[in-house]
């Protein structure tokens, strides 16, 4: 994720967005992030959860009214805004239709257990007023790791909300965090993770690298002995492994900065050529020169 600057002074957390929406509008709904737990993220810790008052929604409207392209795409700011009743986030659609009556849909991020809150007649109604794509913090498709890294959902309930976003017509981007199990979970991880993910239907597929970050619980673990961090190029054979297990049809992004290796790929047709790089890479570089061309220490922020 990215980030641009509010108009609100209130809300001091940075606005976060995915690479590809930069060019989005960018409507501030939340700041924080209701569960705030995962032992890996740093990103809503310090910042009380809190929302945007309609008052202030039209504030903001005010101030980018006319600057975005009448069918421009809409990001909602923040960690969880799909977390707030759908009778306000409704709302707040209702008086971004005023400004930008043609906008081409709505992308926010989300956690599993907001699309859980919502009835699926709830769902309809939010699809239908102009959510289009969520970005859901899944991460992983195994049970063991989901626990170790404290993400507050299991995977077989992501999976069960990923089925009624499907169901609702929501298009869904699941999250993947590659090394998120630490040092020797890679073929597990990946495997789970295909497992979970060839099961539902994924516009696409974001994945990113674990990152050690400090004033984490996870950099408290790593000192403490109790995680060790997965070397990179097991970073890139889970990566290799899930691509090769995976059974569905989606694009896959493996360009968010934090990725070891970056590439995009349309899947299933581009699995040959991908695996067979990617393999490529693993024969002609030896994991130290991986670890030295990752540089993970030097990767501050999400
Ligand atoms: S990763 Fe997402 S759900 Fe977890 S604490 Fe951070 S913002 Fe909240």
């Amino acid at each position: 994720m990215q980030k641009e600057n509010t108009v609100l002074e209130r809300f001091t957390e940075p606005e976060y967005r995915h690479p590809l929406d930069a060019n989005a509008l960018l409507l501030r709904v939340t700041q924080g992030c209701t569960w705030n737990r995962c032992h890996y993220c740093y990103v809503s810790r310090g910042f009380p959860f809190a929302y945007v008052t309609y008052e202030e929604m039209e504030e903001q409207l005010r101030a980018k009214a006319g600057l975005y392209p009448p069918d421009t795409r809409v990001w909602m700011v923040g960690s969880n805004p799909l977390v707030l009743p759908a009778e306000r986030l409704l709302r707040y659609i209702e008086m971004l239709r005023r400004y930008y009556p043609h906008f081409s849909g709505i992308a926010m991020q989300a956690r599993v257990t907001d699309v859980r809150r919502k009835s699926m007649q709830e769902l309809r109604e939010l699809r239908d007023a102009g959510i289009q794509e969520l970005f859901l913090g899944v991460e992983s498709g195994d049970e063991d790791i989901l626990k170790m890294l404290n993400k507050g959902v299991s995977a077989q309930v992501a999976l069960e909300q990923m089925l009624r976003l499907n169901e609702a017509g929501i298009d869904i981007v699941p999250m993947y965090m590659l090394g998120g199990g630490g040092k020797g979970t890679w073929e597990r991880n990946a495997q789970r993770t295909a497992e979970l993910l060839s099961q539902v239907s994924s516009k696409m597929i974001s994945t990113t690298g674990l990152t050690v970050f400090r004033g984490t619980p996870l950099w408290d673990m790593r000192a403490a002995g109790t995680f060790t961090e997965a070397p990179e190029a097991e970073k890139i054979m889970e990566v290799l492994a899930f691509i090769r297990s995976l059974k569905a049809e989606t694009f896959l992004y493996c360009n968010h900065y934090l990725n070891p290796v970056h590439f995009t790929a349309h899947l299933p047709g581009d699995k040959k050529k991908i695996c067979g790089g990617l393999e490529r890479f693993l024969q002609e570089n030896s994991p130290e020169e991986i670890e030295d061309m990752v540089g993970r220490m030097f990767k501050a922020s999400l």
